[in-house]
């Protein structure tokens, strides 16, 4: 039987999502809360409560007879009036589907597309439909990647992995206290994560959002670095240099300055002084 998810959207075209033009898959449900998370609709199930129903300005959202809130993409206007309502953190716009029926959406790119991304929320917490996906997507010759914050230990879905051709993985701070103020959560899983890629050849890229207001993102960085560069003699991968936005952020954690150019320069600096060569700054 196909596995079914949960997601939240498709984007036919993404030059951001890993290596080329690709079609990025985000799934819904998330296992980590990041003040600074900019799809915070993605982070939880919807527990179909009906509260954003009635918000619906153009009737796209009704509640089924199986109690289950329905959505009707056709008439939705994405005004976002639903997930600004929702105390769930979580969006009525998402669909249930098999990776068969989502691969036939991305199947229709291939002509333009060099392969396909998958994201979240946390894509790994649905590990059997990543499979099953990709599985599809390699028969076609795509290449296959995952972005990650790095909190389900790859090492358990070894199957996965062998049809992954690469992991975007983010390390959100890296002292273990700072990464549990920003997420939620300690990062012991994410470092032994980056570790366990690096050593597969299977580490894309590092991610590193940089937001100074809400832990020492200069010591981070420089911890980072020291920690990963010994796994460039293994393997080349990308750190990516993320400046804080505040763009789609819960209005809470919307106060955050956005640091400079030329302080994402200076941590890169700092990246290249320790060997890495690959460094992207956006
Ligand atoms: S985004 Fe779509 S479903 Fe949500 S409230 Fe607006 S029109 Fe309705
Ligand atoms: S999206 Fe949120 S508000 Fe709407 S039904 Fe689901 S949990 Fe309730």
């Amino acid at each position: 039987m196909e596995t079914k998810a949960v997601v939240n959207r498709i984007i036919p075209f993404s030059s951001v999502d890993g290596p080329g033009n690709r079609t990025a898959v985000f799934l819904q449900g998330c296992n980590i809360d990041c003040k600074y998370c900019h799809n915070p609709e993605t982070r939880h199930m919807c527990v179909d409560c009906g509260a954003c129903v009635e918000q619906c300005p153009v009737g796209a959202l009704s509640m089924g007879e199986n109690g289950k809130v329905e959505w009707k993409e056709d008439l939705c206007v994405q005004c976002d009036t639903c997930i600004h309502v929702c105390l769930h953190g979580s969006s009525p716009r998402t669909h249930v589907m098999t990776a068969g029926e989502t691969y036939e959406k991305v199947k229709k790119q291939i002509p333009f597309i060099r392969g396909i991304t998958v994201s979240g929320g946390e894509c790994m917490l649905q590990p059997q439909f990543l499979l099953e996906l990709f599985r599809l997507a390699k028969e076609d010759g795509l290449s296959t990647m995952i972005d990650s914050n790095g909190m389900v230990p790859f090492q358990d879905y070894p199957e996965l992995l062998e049809a992954t051709d690469g992991v975007m993985l983010d390390i959100k701070a890296f002292d273990r206290e700072e990464h549990k103020n920003v997420t939620g959560a300690y990062n012991d899983i994410v470092l032994a994560n980056a570790e366990y890629l690096a050593q597969k050849s299977k580490l894309f890229e590092v991610r590193a959002v940089i937001v100074p207001d809400l832990y020492d993102t200069e010591k981070s960085v420089r911890q980072m670095g020291a920690f990963l560069a010994p796994f460039l003699k293994i393997h080349k991968f990308r750190i990516k240099v993320i400046a804080y936005r505040p763009m789609g952020v819960r209005e809470i954690y919307s106060h955050y300055e956005v640091p400079s150019r030329d302080y994402l320069e200076y941590l890169a600096g700092i990246l290249r002084e320790q060997g890495f060569d690959d460094i992207i700054i956006i």
